[in-house]
């Protein structure tokens, strides 16, 4: 059985629609996935009856934006109720945000030189109901500006450059307690990728765990097999889960294919037992 925990559709910034993804999920051999879109349960109604047309199990899932000491930390959360009030009125906020601070990311870009429009942007956010820096990137390189998503980061869009503008991110203990309230499970997502791993010590992840952490992405790309070992060990440790994923983004993201890392079954089924509901009634809601 293969399992893949963590994608994104062009609900956010990845660049298939949520039937399309499964549908290519399937073609790669999936046997289970979760759609993860960012700050966003948007998809799931879609992914899930192409899931079933397809023969897929899908596990419903968003990856929320949270903050710790500052640093942005992702939290993936899996079988959240979507209406429950304090969670869809939270993610909405971090969406409403997110559309504010495009505005601010292209006035900024425009006092660096870069000729650029709000509509230049938009076009290449029309599916989405989160919008964020991908899309900007997208602009860039549509017009000639860089070459590809990774080159609009590393020239105008991360941290330190011109275009990097912040956003609004709940607490991350608070982004958890949020998600066990709403039913779900909490699973750190990439926690020693490039920008987490500056405050999620095993004393920071143990603290969160305080807070209702079920489980750490250990396998993901970001991850070199040091960091793998090490976070199997703080896992096994303090009883999370341990899971694997593409974090696949369709073209929007390269080396990440559906199922470059998988989450053993065993795993899986103790992380969907500690949800409240099963997959059907969660997107019932939705
Ligand atoms: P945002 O949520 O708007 O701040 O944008 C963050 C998203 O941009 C991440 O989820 C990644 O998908 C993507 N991203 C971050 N850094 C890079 C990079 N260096 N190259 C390509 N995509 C990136
Ligand atoms: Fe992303
Ligand atoms: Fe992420
Ligand atoms: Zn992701």
């Amino acid at each position: 059985m293969r399992i893949d925990l963590h994608t994104h559709s062009n609900r956010s910034d990845g660049t298939e629609s949520p039937s399309e993804l499964i549908r290519s999920a399937a073609a790669a051999g999936l046997d289970v996935v979760a759609l993860t879109d960012h700050d966003t349960t948007d998809g799931w109604h879609d992914a899930h009856l192409a899931a079933a047309e397809a023969g897929v199990t899908f596990v419903p899932g968003v990856e929320i934006s949270t903050r710790l000491r500052g640093v942005g930390v992702h939290v993936l959360a899996y079988y959240v109720d979507p209406a429950n009030p304090l969670l869809s009125v939270e993610l909405e906020r971090i969406r409403a945000d997110r559309r504010d601070r495009l505005q601010r990311i292209v006035a900024s870009l425009k006092s660096a030189g870069v000729a650029i429009r709000m509509d230049d942007v938009l076009k290449h956010a029309e599916s989405a109901d989160s919008v964020g820096r991908p899309h900007v990137a997208d602009a860039l390189v549509a017009m000639g500006h860089v070459r590809n998503r990774t080159e609009a980061f590393a020239t105008w869009l991360a941290e330190g450059r011109a275009g990097y503008v912040a956003k609004y991110a709940p607490e991350t203990s608070r982004a958890v307690r949020m998600i066990h309230a709403a039913g779900g499970v909490a699973v750190l997502a990439h926690p020693w990728g490039r920008v987490s791993r500056r405050v999620l010590d095993r004393g920071q992840i143990a603290a969160l765990v305080v807070h209702g952490l079920d489980g750490l992405e250990v396998d993901h790309a970001d991850h070199d097999d040091e960091h793998r070992r090490g976070l199997r060990a703080v896992a096994e440790d303090l009883g999370l889960v341990v899971t694997g994923s593409s974090d696949y983004h369709g073209t929007g993201k390269i080396d990440h294919p559906l199922g470059l890392n998988t989450t053993a079954p065993a795993q899986w089924e103790r992380l969907s037992s500690l949800a409240i509901l099963d997959d059907d009634q969660r997107v019932q809601g939705a």
